[in-house]
């Protein structure tokens, strides 16, 4: 039992219970199918955040 923060929403959950899914060579695991779509749908949004702005 191994507990895990999903990286789209945030929450906290089991990784048994929870879905993953490979990108790039590495697993990353989400609590619901709805939030592993998105990270397929848009994995960048996720494994790299815009940086601050800075001026
Ligand atoms: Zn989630």
């Amino acid at each position: 039992m191994a507990d895990q923060t999903c990286m789209v929403c945030g929450k906290a959950f089991d990784t048994e219970k929870g879905l993953k899914w490979n990108h790039e060579g590495k697993w990353f695991y989400f609590n619901d199918m709805g939030c592993r779509n998105r990270f397929i749908g848009n994995p960048k949004k996720y494994l790299d955040p815009a940086p601050p702005a800075q001026t």
